[in-house]
């Protein structure tokens, strides 16, 4: 058994949360790779480490004197090295930071020592072998992520590496300089390491015991979710749903490396295993609910539009000259609607609506804001019957109006949209119908 570990910044924000992290991998022989994050907050208010390297930079290019700036961020690692008794100094590795962000080494360069680091502390408290990311994770000219690259040299790296710290979320370009992954993306460099490792799990431990079914924000202590697929994950990531970064589940999905997602404060709960497929039965018929707000609809009518053939490719046509890409396209036999994001479409408007006068010469258009889509996912709908029936009249309970619908053809989700302000009445209603009272 082989496991690849990654911690995010929680995880890692103080002495305290590295000593979790410690006793949870010295836990198990089999977790041997071990992926941290730069220090994240240690209470709310605080200051995640990669915000204030950005920080820092930005002062430095500025032609300002960073060095208070600096001093800080040496401070939050000195804290843990201190508090994990290691006769550690990172003095020399400061000087080196200081110069390059004198000499204008770049934000990428900047925003990933935080990361580098961290690797380098946790390795000297583990006894594991630090490996640079910048020396195995490859990007190509263009600053696209080389995989290909990547999972040779890390790969055989890794063959010759019994237990190893790979810091996350940058590596280099072709000339070695360093480049990040966009937010939260030590994420993918797990699933990377995972990948080149061959590894039978790719744990990744944060500050919750898995995804929930619901935004905790809207339903109260909402389930756990125990198993999901990658598939469901992307629906609801895209929705908004947000437990890993949204290019993590690549690597690994295509080696079928299951993805544990694991809470550094709970290490006995399960978390949530996320697989390619499952023959295991969720819980629940749905495995869970999602949504975001600030969506429009353009709505179009024209007598007999079923009948002229283009109309849709037309209608499009103006969307995309216009550069706003549209999330649902729910039709009737004289109706057309289109759902766009508000906040995209409101400065094009006028030209959106001009332009789709000009070339379908539609008999009446409207225009509806404020709209909230929900996304239902489920494995489980596909066999159920009346999935769609009992949200329906969950939401009618409620007395919520259902303002659209659209059942994605995979049958693993059904989108429903609402007004704004029915939102989190509406998450509240589906939750209950399917998690509280089971039906
Ligand atoms: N530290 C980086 C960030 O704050 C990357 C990560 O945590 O995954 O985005």
């Amino acid at each position: 058994m082989k496991k690849v570990v990654k911690f995010g910044g929680s995880s890692l924000a103080s002495a305290e949360q590295f000593q979790k992290a410690g006793s949870i991998i010295r836990a198990e022989e089999s977790r041997r790779y071990v992926v941290p994050s730069a220090p994240g907050k240690r209470f709310s208010g605080d200051t995640k480490v990669t915000d204030m390297l950005y920080d820092c930079y930005e002062t430095a290019i500025g032609g300002k004197n960073f060095d208070v700036k600096l001093k800080k961020i040496q401070e939050r690692y000195n804290e843990i090295i201190e508090g994990l008794g290691l006769t550690l100094s990172l003095d020399q590795e400061f000087e080196k930071i200081h110069e390059f962000f004198e000499n204008g080494a770049g934000t990428n360069y900047a925003a990933s020592r935080g990361e580098y680091l961290n690797g380098i502390i946790m390795a000297n408290y583990l006894g594991y072998e630090f490996i640079d990311a910048a020396e195995v994770i490859f990007f190509s000219e263009d600053g696209e992520f080389d995989s290909e690259k990547t999972n040779r040299v890390l790969s055989s790296r890794l063959d010759k590496t019994e237990r190893a710290v790979i810091p996350g979320f940058y590596g280099a370009l072709p000339n070695g300089t360093v480049k990040t992954f966009s937010r939260g993306g030590s994420d993918i460099t797990g699933s990377i390491v995972a990948r080149a490792a061959k590894a039978d799990l790719y744990e990744n431990w944060t500050d919750v015991s898995g995804c929930l079914v619901t935004d905790p924000h809207i339903v109260e202590n909402p389930k756990p979710i125990e198993i999901i697929t990658y598939r469901e994950l992307r629906e609801l990531a895209y929705m908004g749903a947000s437990v890993l970064h949204d290019e993590a589940i690549f690597p690994v999905r295509s080696e079928g490396i299951p993805i544990n997602i694991r809470n550094t404060n709970d290490p006995s709960a399960p978390g949530t295993m996320i697989v390619e497929s499952t023959c295991k039965k969720p819980e629940f018929t749905i495995t869970g609910i999602a949504g975001k707000k600030g969506f429009a609809a353009i709505n179009i009518e024209k007598d007999r539009m079923n009948s002229e053939v283009g109309f849709a490719r037309k209608v499009l046509s103006v969307f995309e000259e216009n550069g706003i890409s549209f999330e649902h396209l729910p039709s009737g036999i004289d109706t057309m609607s289109v759902f766009v994001h508000q906040s995209e479409f409101e400065e094009k408007e006028q030209k959106v609506l001009a332009g789709i006068h000009r070339i379908v010469d539609p008999d009446y258009m409207e225009l509806e804001s404020d709209l909230a889509l929900i996304a239902v996912v489920g494995r489980g709908m596909r066999s159920a019957r009346g999935t769609a029936g009992r949200i329906f009249s969950a939401l009618a309970h409620a007395d919520i109006n259902i303002r659209m619908i659209d059942q994605g053809s995979s049958e693993l989700n059904i989108i429903i949209g609402v007004n704004n302000e029915d939102f989190e009445t509406a998450i509240q209603a589906i939750y209950d119908i399917f998690v509280v009272t089971r039906l």
